[in-house]
């Protein structure tokens, strides 16, 4: 919620750069999980494009309807967000960014399950506020960078929530990253994003570079 994002907002140094990072297919490996929980349920996730609405099928082949996508998704939350698996060199990277980075964790998880992916992320060497958001990030991500004089960065797998913080936030610079190698083959970069980077060595060495600079503008 807007409110979350303005009372962890509130402790913010503003001399220092933020880091804010989405959470499945950024630090977690939603899509896997997300496949395993299915099978289980007995759907298959065929990923022929980067959408999971049009891609799930019943164990007659049958293509299952948006409605009951939605249910089945929200059914996964419940069940399965305190056990999803972290991306590899994720925990790595950001605790050698904590150092000089301030780090939120912003994801649009059902606000019931925010607290499972905090203990998820904690669990897997990630102890990062988590802020429950809801559709495009924007309006968060300027909620959250209001005030700060330090460069800001955010990191995201979808090209909406790109295109949501460059008209929200514009000053925040911008990386777009789809950690699994299946989902980044059927997406292209995204066009509001500065710069794509899918693994996290390669996104630790860029943010380092970011630390020590101005605040970039639109
Ligand atoms: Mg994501």
């Amino acid at each position: 919620m807007v409110k979350d994002a303005e009372a962890i907002a509130a402790g913010f140094d503003p001399e220092k750069p933020l880091l804010i990072l989405d959470a499945d297919e950024v630090l977690l490996r939603f899509m896997e999980a997300l496949e395993a929980y299915l099978l289980g349920e007995g759907y298959e996730l065929r990923l022929k494009s980067f959408a999971i609405t049009g891609n799930v099928y019943d164990r007659h082949g049958v293509l299952v309807a948006a409605d009951h996508v939605r249910e089945l998704l929200s059914s996964f939350f419940t069940a399965r967000t305190r056990d999803i698996e972290p991306v590899p060199g994720a925990a790595d990277a950001l605790a050698a960014l904590s150092a000089d980075w301030q780090i939120v964790v912003l994801s649009n998880v059902p606000s019931a399950q925010r607290e499972a992916r905090a203990a998820n992320l904690a669990g897997h060497g990630m102890p990062y506020p988590v802020i429950a958001s809801k559709g495009g990030k924007g309006e968060f991500v300027a909620t959250l960078t209001a005030g700060l004089k330090a460069p800001t960065v955010f990191v995201d797998d979808l090209p909406p929530h790109h295109a949501s913080v460059a008209r929200h936030a514009p000053a925040t610079h911008r990386l777009h990253m789809v950690a699994d190698p299946r989902l980044a083959a059927l997406l292209p970069p995204a066009p509001d994003a500065h710069v794509r980077i899918d693994d996290w060595a390669a996104a630790h060495d860029h943010i380092r570079t970011l630390a020590g600079g101005i605040r970039l503008r639109p």
